[in-house]
């Protein structure tokens, strides 16, 4: 390092120091080590094919049309009304779309910008691990801590006594995700129950990130914002990404009560600003489709999960069969290896696919070390010739 840039390095703000060890996001490197070797793609979760052409032919009228300034700070009134319907239509929660909604530049943003508005430095918060990335960087921007909660296989069950342990006087809220990235596991009514009642008894707000409300294939979606109790001290974050697969478009939204909704939205209108005008008509025209978009959407996804998972055992891994989401996760240990991280480093010259090791989803390295991420998200055939080709890895 030259005389400078070490200068550079000791000017670095604590900010950056907070952010040293998140490196590299292991969805960028994933993706770029299937570019590069030309693999099937089973990493970041990320469909093959574009979502409903109503969608799709929303954002071109709307560019047509000259919606493409600036949209209002809290997102377009269609898009903040469309779901406040959906809330309602589907999980029975009334929000009023001009004070308890806030659009926000895909559910990473609305994620990021409800802890850096709620979290002080010296603050904890609690979530479970595995716990997707950003969390646990956006904790550490807040200047808090994390406490985790481990979700253990096959079912990704939580120890509740681990939960009540997790909680001290410094707890501020709990950062929940359900459907789960990356296990899966759709949370319980039960489950949700128990943590509901402990944010009630120490009276701790909640985070829950709900952006896979619509990819269920067993049990039920249960918002934790519905549970007695909850409405009023939840923050409830989802996004258009994977309902109407679109990823790239970047549009999600945050409900909460006016007081939090106001506070989140003074963090976000130095962040993004605004964003995607012509992607927030098209959200609107996405959330107002039919039931049987909804249903479809998780039907198909359903068929294509109980394809790769059973393909995946043939294989010879030991699968956790996921109930929501588009991801399953299985254990490495069949093929007499434990470092999921080296396997999956190493996934691509043995059979040309590629997938996520979710040990760097955890504090317990020990817990996830053996576990790995496939998402089905993708192409039948696609499917099909992945899990020809982990059926190799054995021989
Ligand atoms: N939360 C979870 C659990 C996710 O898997 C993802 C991945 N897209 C996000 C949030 C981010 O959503 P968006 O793309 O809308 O920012
Ligand atoms: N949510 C996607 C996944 O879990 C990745 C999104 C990202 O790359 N940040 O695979």
């Amino acid at each position: 390092m030259s005389e400078g840039n070490r200068d550079l390095g000791e000017r670095m703000p604590y900010l950056v120091q907070r952010m040293r060890g998140f490196g590299t996001t292991i969805f960028a490197e994933m993706s770029a080590l299937a570019v590069a070797t030309g693999s099937i793609n089973l990493g970041q979760g990320f469909p093959d094919t574009d979502g409903p052409p109503e969608v799709v032919e929303a954002a071109i009228a709307a560019i047509r049309a000259g919606d493409n300034q600036y949209p209002p700070g809290i997102g377009i009134a269609s898009l903040r009304a469309a779901v406040a319907e959906h809330q309602a239509r589907f999980w029975g929660l009334d929000y009023d779309a001009d004070s308890e909604i806030l659009v926000t530049a895909g559910a990473t943003e609305a994620i990021a910008t409800t802890l850096l508005a709620l979290l002080e430095p010296g603050d904890e918060a609690v979530t479970f691990e595995p716990y997707y990335d950003s969390y646990a960087a956006c904790i550490a921007l807040a200047g808090a801590q994390r406490r985790v909660v481990t979700l253990r296989p096959p079912e990704y069950a939580f120890s509740l006594d681990q939960l009540r342990a997790a909680i001290t006087p410094k707890t501020k809220l709990v950062l929940l995700n359900s459907p789960h990235n990356p296990t899966g596991k759709v949370f319980t009514r039960d489950e949700l129950t128990a943590i509901a009642s402990l944010c009630v008894e120490h009276d701790l707000l909640a985070v829950t990130d709900e952006v896979y409300e619509h990819l269920v294939y067993d049990g039920e979606h249960v918002p934790i914002a519905t549970l007695p109790g909850m409405r009023e001290r939840t923050v409830t974050i989802s996004s258009a990404g994977k309902t109407f697969s679109m990823t790239g478009w970047k549009t999600g939204w945050a409900c909460a009560p006016a007081p939090l909704i106001e506070a989140v939205r003074t963090v976000k209108q130095f962040m993004t600003y605004v964003h995607g005008a012509p992607f927030q008509h098209a959200a609107a025209a996405g959330l107002r489709l039919p039931d049987e978009y909804f249903a479809g959407l998780a039907a198909d996804l359903a068929a294509k999960r109980d394809l790769l998972a059973s393909g995946l055992a043939d294989a010879g891994f030991t699968v956790y069969p996921p109930s929501g989401t588009y991801f399953v996760t299985a254990d490495i240990r069949a093929f007499g290896e434990t470092d999921g991280l080296a396997f999956c480093r190493s996934l691509p010259e043995r059979c040309g696919v590629v997938a996520v090791p979710t040990v760097v989803f955890y504090d317990d390295v020990d817990a996830g070390a053996p576990l790995v991420r496939f998402t089905f998200c993708k192409r039948r055939e696609v499917l099909e010739e992945a899990v020809v080709r982990l059926k190799s890895l054995g021989r």
